[in-house]
């Protein structure tokens, strides 16, 4: 009998019959998107559970994005890693402004800090870095070229809800911290994104961009947008709450499987994660180097024919689309080692439902290679 497949992610959905009372209070509400109870509620749940003081909920995670750029009025250049999902990249150029792109660190696979001075121009007003599978950004040292240069720091922290170093929540760090709540994601709310702020100053602005501008019925004090996140939407990332620290319970488990599996199997590099003190389990990326028996396109073409999906996240690089490759700072010159990295990265199913049986098979088929 042939096996199930096994998918590279999952979402998690709680029982519907939990989820009907809160539908049965927006229906008595008929309050549907706009701020309402939900929406409240959600804010403040996330606070606490994120550790947060202040957030901004918002309809998806680029949309997100585009606002905190908004707020910040970033225009010019922009610091950016080629090595995350497109969405990054994307809303500089939906602002009007141009990224820059900058290498990766071989290790963290994130921005390396190292390498963002030589890229800083008159023109540079911001650095986007993007803590990577959740790994937390060298922030220390971004934030000191930050305060040298004059420039704000976005996090697009699309892949780092719940995560924490020494200082606590990384989504403290920097002028604005960006999360998606998409269906793939490690916490969702089908679609959704927040904008973590710093005080409630900055909340109260992102909270007129994402309604069109208005501060009330008469006065629109920016060029906002449609950005608001529904009260189905809410209710959902209320339920979805509870759930959360069993969920990570399960992923860190297939973590743990995962690396006594894969252990000294030679040409495949787990990379290392060193300013984390509370994971997500959010994903599960190898580096499948030379020295192992096959290329990544060949063990990825093998599991896909045992119906196992992984991802090659990232590959193609943001830097080699279309809109970018003509840029000066997107040539593979410039960025040796996201270039290296996309061609070697292959990130292996990690989802609550996922079985031990099914984790031990996708360990079987790297192993008998
Ligand atoms: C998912 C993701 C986004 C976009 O979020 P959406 O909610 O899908 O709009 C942005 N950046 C990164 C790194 C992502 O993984």
């Amino acid at each position: 009998m042939p096996d199930k497949p096994i998918f590279v992610t999952q979402p998690f959905l709680p029982p519907l019959d939990e989820y009907v009372p809160y539908l049965e209070e927006i229906w008595d509400s008929k309050i549907l998107t706009n701020g309402g109870q939900m929406h409240q509620r959600f804010e403040r749940a996330l606070c606490e559970h994120l550790g947060v003081e202040h957030i901004s909920l918002f309809n998806n995670g680029t949309i997100a994005l585009l606002a905190a750029l908004q707020e910040l009025r970033v225009t010019g250049e922009v610091i950016t890693t080629p090595y995350s999902f497109v969405a990054t990249s994307h809303s500089l150029l939906w602002k009007g402004a141009k990224p820059v792109f900058v290498d990766i660190d071989p290790v963290s696979l994130n921005l390396d800090p190292q390498k963002i001075e030589a890229a800083i121009t008159p023109q540079t007003t911001a650095i986007m870095p993007v803590h990577c599978y959740g790994n937390p950004c060298d922030t220390d040292a971004i934030k000191a070229i930050a305060d040298l240069y004059n420039l704000k720091v976005i996090y697009d922290s699309a892949h780092a809800f719940g995560v924490e170093d020494r200082a606590g929540s990384i989504l403290n760090h920097g002028d604005l911290s960006v999360l998606s709540f998409h269906a793939t994601k490690v916490f969702t709310t089908f679609e959704g994104g927040a904008v973590i702020c710093p005080d409630a100053k900055s909340k109260r602005r992102l909270d007129y961009i994402k309604n069109f501008g208005f501060q009330n019925e008469v006065s629109v004090v920016a060029p906002g947008i449609n950005g608001k996140l529904s009260e189905v939407n809410a209710a959902m990332g209320l339920l979805q709450l509870k759930y959360f620290d069993q969920l990570i319970k399960r992923r860190k488990d297939i973590d743990a499987y995962y690396r006594r599996g894969l252990a000294g199997v030679s040409g495949i590099v787990i990379p290392s994660r060193e300013r984390q003190v509370v994971d997500n389990y959010a994903y599960f990326p190898i580096l499948i180097e030379s020295d192992f028996g096959m290329s990544r396109d060949e063990l990825y073409e093998l599991m896909l024919g045992d119906d196992i999906y992984t991802r090659r996240y990232f590959y193609p690089l943001i830097s080699e689309f279309p809109m970018y490759r003509g840029l000066p700072s997107a040539s593979s010159n410039n960025l040796p080692v996201a270039s290296s990295v996309s061609r070697k990265i292959l990130c292996l199913p990690i989802y609550p439902a996922l079985e031990n049986a099914d984790v031990q098979r996708v360990v079987d088929v790297i192993r008998k290679v």
